[in-house]
């Protein structure tokens, strides 16, 4: 495969890292696992990839697997896998600037640390310092917010009538907004100060035409700092103390803070997560702060929304067992529904996910004051598994006693079944949902793997049981795409049929030479296809562009912290690995896209006959375009 000789000038996450990405990038594209791995492991050619015994867990005969063409080496026995960065931190024991510099020594390139771009390693301080700013900013507020609880006797009175001790209020930092539209400003020097706005403790209304009014966001509540993982205060959830509306009010969506991403209170619990051996989760931080005080201090809360895959991933990193917690209306069930669609891509046989559905009138603090804590250990112990819920959701409105109900139950099972990671809970799904659809398991999977099978088994990249936060941030198994095991022998399955669109980017993504080769008419079929396949290889394209063409470790390497990381990396660890090869499906998938496209306009053409005197003559031109395709060999 071609490799980039130029400089890669890449872009540019967001990252704690030192050096750049571009230059990781570039230093991934210059090097060959293959040779990174052998100067530890014993490797022999087996076809297109490279065998030999896996040096993470002991075997006598090889599973351990290397492909040059991925830049990747996976192992099919305990399911290590990565690229030669992470090989030599995980093998050699190295740091991740260890292994990045002992690679650039051996492919004479410097490490930037000493010789970078300078614009860009400003970028990276600025951006560093402006989030450094907001932390302290955020920090100041917090600070008198925990001066005026102590000097208001009413935020005292409600904290102690919700059962809270000082200790605990002190544990997570409580404090108080006072009532009134411009407190902070004699907190802060400048309330102009721009930072304030940004850092969502102040708001800006400025009409047009009038002049700029500011306010405080959070008057008269209860205020929740809410903490990263480091510990630093990046956003606050307030609660009023009477009947005011919202109940709950959080810090908007700033540089340092974003809902979908953070736990309110994971980093209080983490200590306690693993000494309880689990994590609870629930929906909101007053459940948090009375649990903690109610002997349960390895609860999180969500921030106001439902649970996310970034959500689930995260507190895998901490514990292995995974408890959500909600109330047992309709909308806790629907709430629950959301965390399985979040957890099914992380739930692999040494995870532990489940779900507790507490009683219509409570919450998990009302709960425990009423039936003590040993009750609520109980419900804890007894609450759903994944397993059984993900039968209860796929059931959910079927008349199994008719075959349209059991069609019904098949075809809502698919796509949770498809999200789960392969391995033997997956195994056993299929099973049981083949009894309750009354078809032989055989039967029920090949319905599901109704699109064209690919033969092997690829490259399933999973993701190590990493306890802890030492990679945290920068792991070279940070992927989404989690836990996946190797198919038991004679399985060929794939989690997800992957569409028309998912084919076609696991297919440019693996051997980005097929772009190359493509007509522009064909890369803007490609590139007009909807969100988000068309934007990623929008972003293919800029690659293609700026750096030529890539392997696919580096396009990984590109793509780390993009919004559409995780669908790449799912759509990758499913790709069967010799699709590399396969260029006329490639050719095919452009037909069925070109046929879409043409009957799109001739539909649109059609309608527009009446006022459109050359439609007919297009119509006509498109039509015929459209017989010779559907007519030819490829589709
Ligand atoms: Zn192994």
């Amino acid at each position: 495969m071609a490799r980039p000789t130029r400089a890669v000038k890449a872009w540019s996450p967001a990252t704690d890292m030192a050096i750049p990405q571009s230059f990781i990038q570039e230093l991934i594209n210059r090097t060959d696992v293959v040779e990174v791995v052998g100067r530890y492991v014993q490797l022999k050619k087996g076809g297109a990839n490279f065998m030999g015994l896996c040096p993470f867990h002991g075997e006598k005969s090889p599973s351990f697997s290397v492909s040059p063409a991925k830049q990747f080496f996976h192992c099919f026995g305990c399911g290590k896998n990565g690229n030669a960065i992470g090989f030599l931190m995980e093998h050699a024991g190295m740091s991740f600037i260890e292994a990045v510099k002992d690679l650039a020594q051996s492919y004479g390139l410097q490490v930037p640390e000493d010789d970078a771009d300078p614009a860009e390693r400003q970028r990276a301080q600025q951006q560093r310092q402006r989030q450094a700013t907001l932390n302290e900013v955020l920090d100041k507020a917090g600070e008198s917010y925990r001066k005026h609880l102590k000097t208001s006797p009413q935020a005292v009175a409600y904290l102690k009538g919700r059962g809270l001790s000082g200790e605990v209020a002190k544990q997570f930092g409580l404090g108080y907004a006072p009532d009134g539209w411009r407190n902070l400003a004699s907190v802060f020097a400048d309330y102009q100060d721009a930072l304030l706005v940004e850092s969502g403790l102040v708001i800006s209304n400025a009409e047009d035409g009038e002049e700029e009014k500011r306010y405080d966001r959070f008057r008269d509540r209860i205020m929740f700092p809410i903490r990263n993982v480091k510990g630093e205060c990046i956003g606050f959830g307030g609660r009023v103390m009477g009947d005011g509306t919202p109940k709950y009010l959080n810090s908007p969506e700033t540089p340092v803070f974003s809902k979908g991403r953070e736990l309110y209170g994971l980093f209080e619990a983490r200590q306690a997560l693993r000494e309880a051996g689990y994590v609870l989760v629930t929906e909101g931080y007053m459940d948090v702060v009375a649990l903690a005080q109610l002997g349960f201090p390895n609860a999180v809360a969500t921030l106001g929304t439902a649970c996310t895959t970034d959500h689930v991933q995260k507190l895998f990193r901490f514990t292995d067992s995974v408890v959500f917690s909600f109330d047992g209306d309709a909308a806790g069930r629907r709430a629950a529904r959301k965390a399985l669609d979040g957890a099914l891509p992380f739930a692999s046989d040494t995870r532990n996910v489940k779900f507790l559905f507490l009683p219509a009138e409570h919450d998990p603090d009302s709960f425990v004051r009423e039936h003590g804590t040993d009750a609520f250990a109980r419900l804890v112990s007894d609450a759903t598994p994944l397993s059984r819920f993900v039968m209860e959701v796929a059931r959910d409105g079927c008349d199994i006693d008719t075959a349209e109900g059991r069609a019904l139950l098949a075809a809502q099972a698919k796509p949770l079944w498809g999200s789960l990671p392969e391995g033997v809970l997956k195994s056993q799904l299929l099973n049981e949902f083949a009894d309750a659809v009354g078809l032989g398991q055989h039967e029920l999977q090949r319905l599901w793997m109704a699109a064209p099978s690919s033969g092997k088994t690829g490259f399933t990249g999973a993701k190590p049981q990493t306890q802890g936060t030492k990679s945290a941030a920068y792991s070279p198994w940070a992927r989404s795409g989690a836990n996946k095991r190797p198919l038991p022998m004679g399985m060929n399955l794939r989690s997800k049929a992957p569409t028309r669109r998912d084919r076609a980017l696991q297919i440019l993504f693996a051997d980005m030479l097929q772009w190359e080769t493509l007509s522009s008419h064909q890369h803007s079929l490609l590139l007009e296809m909807p969100s988000p396949h068309g934007q990623l290889l929008a972003w293919l394209n800029q690659q293609w562009l700026e750096n030529g063409v890539q392997s696919l470790a580096a396009l990984r390497e590109g793509l780390r912290e993009h919004e559409h990381e995780a669908l790449v990396s799912r759509l990758i660890d499913d790709a069967p690995s010799d699709i590399d090869s396969d260029a006329g499906e490639l050719q095919s998938i452009l037909a069925a896209l070109e046929i879409e496209q043409l009957s799109q306009s001739i539909d649109d053409l059609t309608r527009r006959m009446a006022s459109d005197p050359d439609a007919y003559a297009r119509i006509k031109q498109l039509n015929a375009r459209l017989a010779s395709l559907k007519n030819s060999p490829l589709v």
